[in-house]
């Protein structure tokens, strides 16, 4: 075996696709891929830094290798640490020997290069810049999904949030390159895509063609192939009806709209910097309930966030009420470096925030639960991802998505159960609901199965089958 790489990511859908795009590199470069830490010449960590938890999770992983350093291995701390932390790292864990931020990704192999060349210490940490990372050397590590990255950094100033610091300013792709991927992967066999952003709908076409961000939607829905497209995340402010119009239109666009909230009350968000009063929220609420098809809304909470009054945490639980989400991530407040949020005064005590969490997440489950078991006795088209954890006597258990993004578990009986396949399309039935997922039994399939397998040339897809 050649040279040989590691790569773990923490974090969101943004970093997953990005260490996707840093192993298509690394690929590229004469780099074989492993699955062992300890069997690789380079070891990558690309790490999130969003909540202080996340960012401690890299230094524990670099310290279990501290100990034990094999001559020549190499490793690297890549994304929203390394850049926050910068080249403290080398100082903090003395044996990583590279430290590379998002916005630096596209001079990796010539970072890689340097390191080969024999220097001990490499680090790629400007973020002034107006590129983003566009290689076709993709490794694509899901057999179905694939992620299109339209834009990167951000230029919001959320006064909680490190992004704006880590990942560097807002740069949009052109329309034909994020079409030109889209294609090739329809090409390739995938029916789904996922649209990447820290937020899509900032998107700002820098090409003549200035497609807004519907239109972009509307061109990768009405590519030939695609079967479900998504995109993650879009900001409240920069949401337009025209956005719900296109879902209208377009029926290859998923029934689910990702649209974070943060707090129900609208003082915490004007202290948040997040620039919409609640009521603009409920507004945009509004035209997705209003739509012709039925969008699954899901949203982002922040709890304890500085100042946060029993009274505005109440108006945030209302909200949950109001809205009726099927899906809500929430986090207690983490002061993080360099944000506006550390210097605001009446910072809430850690067992008040877990508190408030609990309540909070206690309430979620018994409005999610109410939503999916309106769903039992409806027909829904899953994408089957594959077999599902739940051992069944009736037969084989298998995990689909439907297009509201909801997983639901089901029993395929009789032909069926040699039937179904990871890729294919079913229509299933639905049986029972839990707080998470729904169980249902399939009725019908496949309506059309990904070939990816077959298609992909070997360099952009060494596939792992999850
Ligand atoms: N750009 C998206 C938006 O503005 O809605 C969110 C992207 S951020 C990577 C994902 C989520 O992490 C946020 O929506 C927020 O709920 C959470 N988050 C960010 N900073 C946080 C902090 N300091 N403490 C707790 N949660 C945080
Ligand atoms: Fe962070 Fe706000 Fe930018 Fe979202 S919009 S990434 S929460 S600064």
């Amino acid at each position: 075996m050649g040279k040989t790489f590691y790569i773990e990511t923490f974090g969101c859908q943004m970093n997953v696709h990005d260490s996707e795009k840093v192993a298509g590199t690394l690929l590229r470069c004469g780099y074989e891929s492993v699955e062992d830490p300890e069997q690789a010449d380079l070891v990558l960590y690309n790490t999130c830094s969003i909540r202080e938890k996340a960012a401690q999770k890299v230094f524990s992983r670099l310290k279990q290798f501290g100990k034990v350093r094999e001559k020549g291995k190499l490793f690297g701390v890549l994304g929203c640490v390394a850049q926050q932390e910068g080249e403290k790292i080398f100082e903090a864990a003395p044996h990583v020997n590279l430290v590379v931020g998002s916005a630096s990704y596209s001079n990796l192999s010539r970072l890689v290069a340097r390191l080969e060349q024999g220097e001990r210490r490499v680090s790629g940490l400007s973020l002034d810049t107006e590129e983003t990372f566009e290689t076709e050397f993709t490794r694509r590590d899901h057999p179905f999904r694939a992620y299109i990255t339209i834009i990167e950094g951000c230029d919001k100033r959320c006064a909680y949030c490190v992004v704006p610091f880590t990942r560097g300013p807002e740069r949009s792709r052109t329309s034909a390159s994020v079409l030109e991927e889209a294609r090739q992967l329809a090409g390739a066999g995938y029916t789904e895509i996922q649209l990447l952003g820290q937020n899509v709908n900032s998107y700002r076409d820098p090409s003549a063609a200035r497609l807004s961000f519907a239109e972009l939607l509307a061109g990768v829905a009405e590519i030939a192939g695609l079967r479900r497209v998504r995109f993650t995340t879009s900001h409240p402010r920069d949401f337009g009806r025209d956005i719900v119009k296109v879902i209208e239109a377009h029926p290859a666009l998923c029934n689910h709209v990702h649209l974070p909230v943060q707090s129900g009350s609208t003082r915490v968000l004007h202290r948040m910097q997040r620039e919409y009063s609640l009521e603009q929220y409920l507004e945009r609420i509004e035209w997705i309930r209003n739509a012709c098809r039925p969008i699954s809304i899901s949203t982002d909470i922040i709890v304890g966030f500085p100042g946060e009054s029993g009274a505005d945490f109440e108006e945030t639980i209302t909200l949950l009420d109001a809205v009726g989400y099927d899906s809500v991530f929430s986090f207690q407040y983490s002061p993080r470096p360099n944000t506006a949020a550390l210097h605001l005064p009446d910072s809430i005590p850690d067992e008040e925030k877990a508190l408030r969490l609990r309540i909070l997440q206690d309430r979620q489950r018994s409005i999610q639960l109410g939503r999916y078991q309106s769903r039992v006795g409806s027909v829904e088209e899953v994408l089957v991802e594959g077999r599902s954890g739940r051992g069944d006597h009736r037969g084989d258990q298998w995990k689909g998505r439907t297009t509201q993004n909801i997983v639901l578990n089901f029993s395929a009986l009789g032909a069926a159960a040699v039937a179904v396949q990871p890729g294919a399309y079913w229509l299933v039935r639905v049986t029972e609901a839990g707080p998470n997922s729904l169980i249902g039994e399939a009725v019908q399939g496949p309506a059309l199965s990904s070939t990816v397998a077959a298609a992909q040339p070997v360099l952009k897809s060494p596939f792992r089958i999850l």
